[in-house]
């Protein structure tokens, strides 16, 4: 009896979300106060993908291990607690993975480029208000593009695609695409913006090459 009580004390749960410190019995203060800015995150983020909010609530388990990961298929983000600024944004990042739940992410490089930019340039995007953030006052540093494998050069090249087009309706056409098919990006990226994706990169690279 004992034992299930400790556990039920070591959750903390919101209306959209979950927290499990029984990993990390002295990080309550840390999950609740998490948890009063993502768990109103969530439907903002939901809804601006255009998605149906997961039918169960997404978990977070702080784990000691220094590893953050999501899981689609339980909606579960193994996190590793930073205990610094960065933790509102990291979180949201992982979410944006549970609401892209992809299936041939790491198979190929052009989704997985694609699908970490879209969740920093969320993070930027739902992270930032009410959340100062001295450590990342500029997400996207005057360098030159640092390589696929970047996920701030991603969010950077997400922004530089709303400029041109002047919203964001890609983002959702492609995430929604990207759920089921993992062959026809280019189908949405051409018809937004009349070029390939690599066409775009190519633009994009030349762009902050220019401006270092
Ligand atoms: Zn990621």
């Amino acid at each position: 009896m004992k034992s299930s009580r400790v556990s039920h004390e070591l959750l903390i749960k919101g209306r959209h979300c979950i927290f499990d410190y029984s990993a990390q019995s002295d990080a309550r203060d840390r999950a609740q106060n998490l948890l009063v800015y993502f768990d109103e995150k969530v439907p903002l983020l939901f809804s601006y993908l255009q998605l149906e909010l997961p039918q169960i609530p997404i978990s977070i388990y702080f784990t000691k291990d220094k590893m953050t990961f999501s899981s689609y298929e339980n909606m579960k983000i193994t996190y590793s607690v930073k205990n610094s600024i960065n933790d509102l944004g990291c979180l949201i990042h992982e979410a944006v993975h549970l609401a892209q739940g992809y299936k041939s992410y790491f198979s190929n490089a052009d989704i997985k480029f694609l699908a970490e930019g879209m969740a920093d340039y969320c993070r930027i995007k739902f992270s930032n208000d009410r959340w100062d953030n001295p450590d990342e006052r500029n997400p996207f540093p005057y360098r030159g593009f640092c390589g696929y494998g970047c996920s701030k050069c991603g969010a950077e090249f997400f922004v530089f695609l709303e400029e041109i087009v002047g919203n964001s309706d890609f983002i959702v056409h492609l995430n929604k695409l990207l759920k089921t098919d993992n062959t026809k990006y280019n189908d949405i990226v051409n018809g937004f913006f009349h070029k390939d994706l690599h066409e775009l990169i190519g633009e994009f690279i030349e762009y902050k090459d220019k401006r270092t």
